[in-house]
């Protein structure tokens, strides 16, 4: 695909990259940082993001600032939160007991966003849960689909 040359040339005009780094390791780590931000970006047009590139690096850095100081997510455009959910790590977790019950289940995001055939919403409960999004999904096919597809 043409979209990584094009991300060579475009990483290269930032800092982060272009500045020495005598651990080779640290370059390393820098180049993938900045790859996973160009993919990020490219989901993002793709998601009919508008913001040019340096914008949208500074879009991140912001809304992992306001991440660290626990604002509510509905701030937050949905085209960002898109980025967010279909980049970065997400391991599935067990959904943590409370109370005396045996084991507690929340709705899964994915399963509760379709309707069945008689347009009425399907309600789906899992034990399992996404502890970076905080959703409940299961986990499969739902988990990867949440993670993997802009609109499910
Ligand atoms: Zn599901
Ligand atoms: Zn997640």
């Amino acid at each position: 695909m043409g979209g990584v040359d094009k991300s060579y040339q475009c990483l290269s005009y930032y800092p982060s990259t272009r500045s020495r780094q005598r651990k080779y390791y640290k370059k390393i780590f820098r180049h993938l940082l900045d790859q996973a931000v160009w993919n990020a970006f490219v989901l993002y047009k793709k998601n009919g993001g508008d913001l040019k590139h340096v914008a949208f690096r500074m879009k991140l850095i912001e809304r992992l600032c306001e991440e660290g100081r626990g604002l509510p997510s509905s701030k937050i455009p949905k085209s960002i939160e898109n980025v967010a959910r279909l980049t970065g790590r997400h391991f599935p977790s067990l959904v943590t007991s409370t109370g005396n019950k045996k084991y507690s289940a929340r709705k899964c995001a994915v399963c509760c966003s379709k309707t069945n055939g008689n347009g009425k919403r399907v309600r789906r409960e899992t034990r399992f849960e996404c502890e970076v999004c905080n959703v409940g999904l299961c986990a499969a096919p739902c988990f990867q689909i949440y993670h993997t597809q802009s609109v499910f």
